[in-house]
């Protein structure tokens, strides 16, 4: 994977920072440049400016996944207003009662998983369409939680 650093002190960042270890500048992920970014608070509460290039002035908010610290992608101003969750997390259909604590950790494992390998399908260039968007042949995916008799519970 390629290796991430701060755009503020060129501290290097690992792929779910939300925070910079060295300046402690806030971190985020932007899907169009599948970079890390630095953050600075932006003037509306809940919004960031990012300080990658070409970012800086454009105020973006943290994927509502973020507050269970299971995602720290970034929605920019068109994104935000059209939803609350980030590229990657849209293709959720199904996750697991968070409720449970168990189901919680589990699930951001998994989350980590999920949004390297939109990292690197991004990378790629491959296209990447949803079920809300395309119902018949989209991507969606369904985190089921097992049931005690190794069945599926939704
Ligand atoms: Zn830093
Ligand atoms: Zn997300």
């Amino acid at each position: 994977m390629k290796l991430f650093s701060c755009e503020c002190c060129n501290q290097p960042l690992f792929f779910e920072n939300t925070r910079c270890e060295s300046c402690d500048h806030a971190v985020g992920y932007l899907h169009e440049v599948t970079d890390l970014t630095a953050l600075e608070p932006g003037m509306q509460e809940g919004t960031w400016l990012p300080l990658e290039h070409g970012y800086e002035h454009s105020p973006h908010r943290y994927c509502a996944n973020h507050s269970y610290n299971a995602c720290n992608w970034l929605l920019g101003p068109e994104e935000s207003a059209g939803g609350t969750l980030c590229f990657a997390c849209q293709f959720n259909r199904t996750i697991p009662d968070l409720q449970n604590t168990r189901n919680l950790e589990r699930w951001r494992k998994i989350e980590t998983a999920k949004h390297r390998l939109f990292h690197a399908l991004i990378r790629f260039g491959l296209p990447l369409v949803s079920r809300q968007k395309d119902p018949e042949n989209g991507l969606a995916f369904d985190f089921l939680e097992d049931a005690p008799d190794g069945s599926a519970l939704s």
